[in-house]
């Protein structure tokens, strides 16, 4: 069935007729291809890699990147018609907004950004078009919020490089035909290029996950793992570096959540206004399922105007990491505060696979800890508003 969409305060208006029509077309395919997909991959803990070349036909990968990438055979869309690319696959499945914001905003952005001549020329156009899956390897086993402490260390041999390290919880890792890896080297944290099959790398998927079954998860082992001297990316230096991508990728995410949350009130409000109890009441006629109902799209309504003008900022050349810590902690909290909610007013029907909910709310779980925990994101916002940081 078509999604009706959530729009309560008329922000459609403010929407472009070509910002409309790509939310059309990404609304469209996440119901007539995702949809009818999803559950059974959930429940089986495979990602839908039958949808990579729509995805890529579409336009989905590396949507955003700037009129740079046009040459690549991106499709160079403004920041809004990026966010309701993602915001519509959220809706669908968490994890195959994970997989586009990977591909787009972890592995070309960071080769666009940072990248050689010949890395540009080769991987962009391979990724575009799904043809190529990219991962981005930075958590390790014992660094996570604190990426800075990394162990993984690329030391120079001859003119190439020997890796050794582990990382671990990499999107799409197992399915990547290129990582890119970040490690410290004697310059600092470096990021390297490394194809699927190269000596010394491989790729274990982490299985028995209850959030994002949808998604491949893997770590990735480097053991005098050579890489030619090409396998560095000239401009990827220091750990900003790695952040930038980070903050292209959560921009992503507080958008994409949206989606998820506008599914879970949808769900709720239907639901709660056909079924009936006590008399043949529905049960969205009670003041305090009202009361969930209101707060759930009131919060989606104020999630939906960060993202809009973080948009705009963004398109502005003006947005930066510290509003994007705001966007992603924001909308990640209420989205996941929307399916609780959701699954609660579903009663027992909400933990079922028959609904969306609880499978909105597992993956929510995910979202709310990667691209920055909840509480990094607050210490962010923290510094941003004291000066003072408060990491350690
Ligand atoms: C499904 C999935 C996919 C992922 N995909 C990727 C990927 O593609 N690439 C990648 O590199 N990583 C990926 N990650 C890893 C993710 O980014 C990390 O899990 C995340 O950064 C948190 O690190 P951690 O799990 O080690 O938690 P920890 O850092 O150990 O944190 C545990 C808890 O302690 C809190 N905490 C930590 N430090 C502080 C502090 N200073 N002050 C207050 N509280 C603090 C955290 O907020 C959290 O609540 C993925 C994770 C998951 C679950």
């Amino acid at each position: 069935m078509a999604f009706p969409g959530v729009d309560y305060i008329l922000i459609d208006s403010q929407l472009s007729a070509q910002e409309l029509l790509v939310r059309q077309t990404a609304r469209r395919f996440v119901d007539e291809r995702a949809i009818p997909l999803i559950r059974e991959c959930y429940r089986d803990a495979v990602f839908p890699s039958q949808l990579i070349p729509e995805m890529a036909e579409l336009g989905f990968l590396g949507a955003n990147l700037g009129p740079d990438s046009e040459r690549y055979g991106c499709a160079a869309m403004n920041n809004i018609e990026y966010g309701l690319i993602m915001q519509e696959l959220e809706r669908g499945d968490s994890g195959l907004r994970s997989f586009a914001s990977v591909q787009g905003a972890l592995v070309m952005y960071p080769i666009l950004r940072y990248g050689s001549h010949e890395q540009k020329e080769h991987w962009l156009p391979l990724l575009q078009a799904g043809k190529a899956v990219g991962c981005f390897g930075l958590t390790e086993p014992d660094f996570g919020s604190n990426p800075a402490g990394m162990r993984t260390r690329a030391v120079r041999d001859g003119s190439g490089w020997v890796l050794n390290g582990e990382k671990t919880w990499i999107t799409n890792g197992s399915a990547a035909h290129i990582a890119l890896v970040w490690a410290r080297t004697e310059d600092g944290i470096q990021g390297f290029l490394i194809e699927r099959g190269a000596p010394g790398f491989s790729a274990t998927d982490i299985h028995d996950k209850w959030s994002m079954r949808a998604s491949v998860t893997s770590s990735l082992n480097m053991t005098d793992c050579r890489l030619p001297g090409s396998a560095a990316l000239p401009g990827a230096k220091g750990l900003k570096a790695a952040l930038a991508c980070l903050t292209q990728a959560r921009f992503g995410i507080g958008w994409g959540v949206i989606g998820a949350a506008m599914d879970c009130y949808e769900t709720a409000r239907s639901y709660t206004v056909t079924r009936t109890q006590f008399d043949g009441k529905p049960l969205a006629g009670h003041q305090m399922v009202q009361e969930k109902l209101a707060w759930m799209i009131t919060e989606i309504t104020k999630a939906q105007l960060l993202a809009l003008h973080c948009a705009r900022l963004k398109d502005a050349g003006r947005l930066d990491a510290a509003h994007v810590s705001m966007l992603k902690r924001n909308n990640a909290t209420i989205a996941i505060e929307c399916a609780r909610l959701s699954r609660d007013l579903l009663g027992a029907n909400g933990i079922t696979g028959e609904y969306p909910v609880m499978r909105h709310l597992c993956n929510l779980e995910t979202v709310r800890t990667y691209e920055g925990t909840d509480h990094i994101h607050a210490l962010v916002i923290g510094e941003r508003v004291t000066g003072i940081p408060a990491y350690r």
